[in-house]
């Protein structure tokens, strides 16, 4: 599963001037009991084998009717007995099949579990097959007092009824234990079945699931039968189905198919946001020296889907941020990631499963660190350091240093969805694969998929791949990585004197515990000459000696950049001049980037404007902006220059916006120009152009462009059209707030929108647009709304004062007591 909070958790940040000091432990209640309570791996008493499903949809009550044939075994102790998992259902038959007669089964039901007095003892080993006719209700799963299944339906109906615009579809999502709303199983990780899935649909649309499609048939009623299979065996909360009337856009790796499943509209760009799929397809298989495993390779993307993406077996779902039209990919597909991430999963996670939640770090570092491989591969190491970063500052930000990266205690499954699985799972795995080296570290993966495919595995299963493959002890990077918490912070120093370089590192971390670290030190001389060595930090204070006949140009502490610390380099402006000119990796680069920016060193930032990495462009356009050095005449001839030659349309539209700040008529022809590239971004900064030449006529020229305005085109217009519009600016307001995906820019976007709403009349209005607003907020996981809630607070006591002032003291009490 890919979460969308991980991205949002920067701009989420940029509320919270304190972000840096914030504690998880601060924000939870005073139930701490789940500190005491181990989670063990979930016994296997008896193994799922096979799971056949024949299922049919009642869109009006939004159930769905299901008959299951399961077939398991004991796993090894005989046993009488079986128990399922099964939120939520009404159950009309248990029985077990003898042949082709069903004899009924014993059972007592709490609405979690069916417990099962099978007919006989079955001892390790010997199959039985239960039969269960049930309807699943996952709209009511509530009633039944579980308040978490409540946000885990596993079966989700989209505007069931046909009776608004948005596309119809059903859809489910298993991850974690959700799937058994919609068919009873042993909802556990380390489970795993084959399957055969039925669905029973209107003919007029079409249905996916894992596996093949082996059979349709269309039925007298106007319905059809669509039959799907799975020969492999994979974990329940993998299964998936999904029905609508999607477009299927065909593609192919090698001989298989790889199919996207979009609305119609989408169609035509269906392969600009996922045709790369085939080609990551063979780069994964290529560095894991192990082919893709299953029998196709289906995406699919769904309305309402509040998290990112969901890697089901053979049947990856994507949340409708993966929808974007032919402008918008002009700008670079935001998607990307999403779709490496869940692809990797296919190897980690649906091949080799954790087998807890407490290890979930199995399935979702390595899926984290695809992205960084994939961008590598295609986009170049700069790009993927980029996301290093990024992903690195995610997890520090998080204020999770408290938290093991396998963790037995936890207060809720969902809970291990965090920074620290992800984004800290990703960065040991690239701190791992600097260590022992590209292969070892890919071959010590084929190991570890090699043994435990199609089977569940522990993290210290991936230790043992690894030891294996390298011949070496690594308890110890287990230990402290796998089974500890937190990162160094790490204070640099140098000297040197008398032929001697000296380099003292400090552990000053406050929690006293002190790592282990293997750490590369470059020393320069003259430009490019260095020298490579290798130590190791292990103590709270290290120092280091390196002979030199003269003081040398830089020495480059943890050279390749793969520490997951946080450092104080002390370097001088001298050395981080020498670190931008020679040192290779993307981050040396930005280190004295920001260094220069900090400290105005103007003509060395410039550096960065030529930097052959756009995101290195962008950042010193930014540092620029930020820093307002761009009236400087040699870094503002390099800015115009940007601003109509830059490749990169971001970098080119971060350009044409600092033109726009400095309001001066000799860049109206550029402004004219540009507003109508095909860039979102580019069209939107020059519209910002326009807009502030003519501040009369900025309203006019928002309309005029609002008809197509997406990203940073639509954010400029309904910024305008906020500052100058009307009461009658309202519906495109609310549609183009209520369109945006959420992203990081639709943060901002709710604060505008929620300022506009002070000003608004109309209480219906004013009302559809704090529920919009607080629909938008509930999105976000609770972890994170400490961070937006203050400022929401804020503007909403706003609107409510001004309709307690309008007369609408109802209306005013509502939207105060939305946030208590
Ligand atoms: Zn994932």
């Amino acid at each position: 599963m890919n979460k969308i909070f991980l991205t949002i958790l920067f701009s989420a940040a940029l509320f919270s001037a304190s972000a840096q000091d914030v504690d998880d432990s601060a924000g939870s209640t005073t139930d701490t009991a789940w500190r005491h309570i181990y989670r063990a791996s979930y016994p296997r008493i008896n193994d799922l084998v096979h799971t056949k499903l024949a299922v049919s949809f009642d869109y009006d009550k939004q159930w769905m009717y299901g008959q299951e044939w399961v077939t398991l075994q004991p796993h090894f102790y005989p046993t009488d007995s079986l128990t399922l998992d099964a939120k939520g259902m009404t159950i009309k038959e248990i029985a077990i099949i003898k042949g082709k007669s069903k004899i009924p089964l014993k059972y007592s039901y709490d609405s979690m579990q069916l417990r099962i007095i099978l007919d006989k003892t079955y001892k390790g080993g010997e199959k039985y097959t239960v039969y269960l006719d049930y309807i699943s209700k996952p709209n009511e799963v509530k009633q039944h007092g579980s308040t978490a299944i409540s946000e885990a339906k596993g079966l989700y109906f989209i505007n069931p009824l046909g009776k608004t615009n948005e596309h119809r579809e059903i859809w489910t999502q298993g991850e974690t234990e959700a799937n058994s709303v919609w068919f009873p199983t042993i909802d556990k990780p380390d489970q795993k079945t084959t399957q055969e899935i039925s669905m029973t649909v209107p003919a007029k649309y079409v249905t996916l699931s894992n596996g093949l499609l082996v059979h349709q048939k269309k039925n007298a009623d106007g319905t059809r039968t669509d039959d799907w299979k799975m020969d492999l065996p994979n974990s329940p909360y993998l299964f998936f189905m999904g029905v609508g009337d999607y477009a299927i856009v065909k593609d192919k790796y090698k001989n298989m198919d790889v199919d996207y499943y979009v609305e119609k509209e989408y169609a035509p760009v269906a392969k600009k946001i996922f045709g790369e799929t085939p080609a990551m397809i063979g780069f994964f298989s290529k560095i894991l020296n192990f082919p893709y495993a299953w029998p196709k390779y289906d995406q699919i993307v769904g309305r309402e889907y509040v998290s990112g993406a969901m890697e089901n077996t053979t049947a990856t779902l994507h949340q409708d941020g993966a929808y974007q039209n032919a402008r918008q990919l002009v700008d670079g597909n935001v998607w990307e990631d999403d779709i490496s991430h869940e692809l990797f999963h296919h190897w980690f996670g649906d091949l080799v499963t954790t087998e807890s939640w407490s290890n979930l770090t199995l399935n979702e570092s390595f899926a984290n660190y695809s992205e960084y491989l994939w961008r590598e591969f295609r986009h170049g190491k700069d790009n993927a350091d980029e996301l290093n970063y990024e992903d690195m500052q995610g997890y520090l930000m998080s204020g999770s240093s408290n938290k093991d990266l396998v963790r037995f205690y936890y207060k809720d499954k969902e809970d291990m969805f965090d920074a620290v699985s992800y984004n800290k799972g990703g960065r040991i795995l690239n701190m791992l694969r600097n260590y022992v080296g590209d292969s070892a570290f890919f071959k010590s993966l084929n190991e570890y998929l090699n043994l435990y495919k199609f089977k569940p595995a522990e993290a210290q299963q991936l230790r043992l791949a690894f030891e294996d493959v390298t011949g070496q002890d690594l308890n110890w990077f287990w230990n402290q990585w796998y089974y500890g918490s937190g990162q160094p912070t790490l204070n640099i120093n140098y000297d040197y004197d008398n032929g001697k370089e000296r380099v003292i590192v400090d552990q000053t971390q406050k929690t006293g515990k002190i790592f282990k670290l293997p750490v590369a030190i470059d020393v320069y001389s003259k430009g490019a000459n260095k020298k490579r060595y290798k130590v190791w930090v292990e103590n709270a204070s290290d120092t280091f000696y390196f002979n030199s006949s003269e003081k040398p140009s830089l020495v480059n502490f943890d050279a390749d950049k793969v520490l997951l610390a946080i450092k104080k380099d002390n370097k001088s402006a001298d050395e981080f001049e020498q670190q931008y000119q020679f040192a290779p990796n993307y981050m040396d680069r930005r280190e004295a980037l920001e260094y220069f920016s900090k400290n105005k060193m103007i003509p060395q930032l410039a550096w960065g404007l030529k930097d052959k990495y756009y995101g290195l462009r962008l950042l010193t356009l930014q540092n620029i902006d930020a820093q307002k050095l761009f009236s400087d005449p040699s870094v503002l001839s390099q800015i115009e220059q940007m601003a109509t030659k830059e490749p990169h349309k971001k970098v080119q539209a971060k350009a044409i916006e600092i033109l726009a700040r400095l309001k001066d008529n000799k860049y109206q022809p550029l402004f004219e120009k540009y507003v109508t590239d095909s860039s979102y971004s580019v069209a939107g900064a020059s519209l910002e152009g326009l807009a502030a030449l003519q501040p009369a006529e900025a309203y006019n020229l928002a309309k005029k462009y609002s008809n197509d305005a997406l990203g940073k085109l639509g954010e400029v217009i309904s910024a305008i059209i906020i500052k100058n519009g009307s009461e009658a600016d309202f519906d495109y307001l609310l549609n183009h707030f209520s369109n945006e995906p959420l992203s990081e820019d639709k943060i901002k976007d709710a604060f505008g929108f929620a300022k506009y709403l002070v000003t608004v009349k109309n209480p219906d209005n004013v009302r559809k647009g704090v529920d919009e607003i607080m629909k938008f907020r509930n999105q976000i996981p609770e972890q994170y709304r400490g961070y937006i809630d203050p400022p929401f607070k804020q503007v909403f006591a706003k609107i409510s004062a001004a309709q307690q002032q309008n007369g609408n003291a109802d209306l005013a009490n509502y939207i105060n007591g939305l946030l208590k």
